[in-house]
């Protein structure tokens, strides 16, 4: 049987691709590579040495979904596909809300017209809002996310928590990851966003490089030990195991579950800094800047539900996340793009 992986050529989709390949899994990916490239696919194969089915698609093209669910042998799908840049969603909401959102109406109405009711849901930690206690277990109410990117995940677990309770075949796992860095151990495939990053990992990583002159620490007043913020920085090889774990799950329950995926231990921006100058021997300039808008004092998981139902844990520290991300950052210091 294949396991379709939509998104799968992107950062997490392509390790995660990367685990189950090494299972012996068939894999099936479609992704339109509006944020990737093929070229995560082509290493994943050679790290592996088996080679992933791949379409250049939509998944909001039903036509397609229909084409691929008939040739193909699909069991179950791990959805990733969408689009993630917390700011652009601010300025383009309808292209989130319909990429999000649209894709995964699309994705479940081709999954139940062919009969394969089991899916694995990349949410977000953005759901808690801004959550009174610490850590966040998946009971602690959800927020109100301050962008559309938020809102889309929000409303796509509202749409499959529906599914679900309407139809007991499907089997579905909401998947809350808090913040993936690192790149797998090779130094092989790694996270390669297009522009300017927006995330603090790969900003880090660039002005290691020398991509970018400095750092700006997004205000150093919070309510946290150092003023800077916190969160739950989580390995994407521990995360990419996680979906193996949930899909395991899913295979033997029916009905929907909510895990988060993250260490349980929260770090600061400048912790992060630190760390990653340990990791590339030289120091990383940077300068404290004002808050940035939306941003929250700080967020850590209770990854304890995922460990009683799944027997998973994140098994990598901080130093191998900064190491991990420092081998594949000097590596392929253009990402992909340097072949
Ligand atoms: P990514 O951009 O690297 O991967 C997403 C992939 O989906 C890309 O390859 C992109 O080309 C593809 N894609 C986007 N829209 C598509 C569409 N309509 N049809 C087909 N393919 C499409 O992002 P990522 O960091 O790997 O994130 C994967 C998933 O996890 C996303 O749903 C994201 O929202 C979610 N997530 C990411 C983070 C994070 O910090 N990286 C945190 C929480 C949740
Ligand atoms: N951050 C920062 N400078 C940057 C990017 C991020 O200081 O260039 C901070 C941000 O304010 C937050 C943390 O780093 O406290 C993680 O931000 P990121 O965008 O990586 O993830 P988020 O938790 O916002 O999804």
């Amino acid at each position: 049987m294949t396991l379709l992986i939509t998104g799968g050529a992107g950062y997490i989709g392509s390790h995660t691709v990367l685990e189950f390949l090494s299972t012996g899994q068939d894999v099936l990916v479609l992704d339109n590579l509006s944020n990737s490239s093929q070229e995560s696919l082509a290493r994943v194969a050679a790290l592996t040495g088996r080679t992933p089915a791949f379409v250049q698609g939509d998944v909001r093209d039903r036509a397609l979904l229909d084409q691929l669910f008939s040739r193909h042998a699909i069991s179950s799908v791990v959805h990733f596909a969408g689009l993630k840049a917390v700011g652009e969603s601010v300025r383009k909401p309808l292209q989130y809300y319909d990429n999000n959102v649209t894709g995964t109406l699309v994705l479940c109405q081709a999954m139940a017209a062919a009969g394969v009711y089991h899916l694995v849901f990349s949410s977000s930690a953005t759901v808690y809002g801004d959550p009174a206690d610490m850590p966040i277990t998946e009971s602690c109410p959800t927020g109100r996310p301050t962008n559309p990117y938020g809102q889309s995940k929000l409303m796509v677990e509202q749409v499959l928590q529906d599914l679900a309770a309407a139809d007991p075949r499907w089997s579905i796992a909401l998947l809350r990851y808090f913040n993936p860095v690192g790149a797998h151990a090779s130094g092989r495939i790694g996270e390669d966003p297009h522009g300017i990053p927006n995330n603090l990992l790969p900003y880090i990583s660039q002005v290691a490089v020398g991509r970018l002159p400095q750092v700006s620490v997004f205000g150093n007043d919070y309510p946290t030990p150092d003023g800077t913020g916190v969160r739950d920085y989580i390995h994407v090889v521990d995360l990419a195991l996680g979906h193996l774990a949930a899909l395991n799950y899913l295979q033997q329950h029916t009905g929907l579950q909510t895990w988060n995926l993250g260490t349980g231990t929260g770090y600061s921006v400048l912790d992060m800094i630190h760390a990653f100058e340990a990791a590339c021997g030289h120091p990383i300039p940077y300068a404290v800047a004002p808050r940035r808008p939306g941003d929250i004092a700080a967020c850590w998981a209770d990854p304890g539900k995922a460990a009683r139902d799944l027997g998973w844990r994140a098994q990598r520290n901080l130093a191998q996340m900064m190491a991990d991300a420092w081998r594949w950052q000097s590596g392929n210091p253009d990402g992909y793009a340097g072949g």
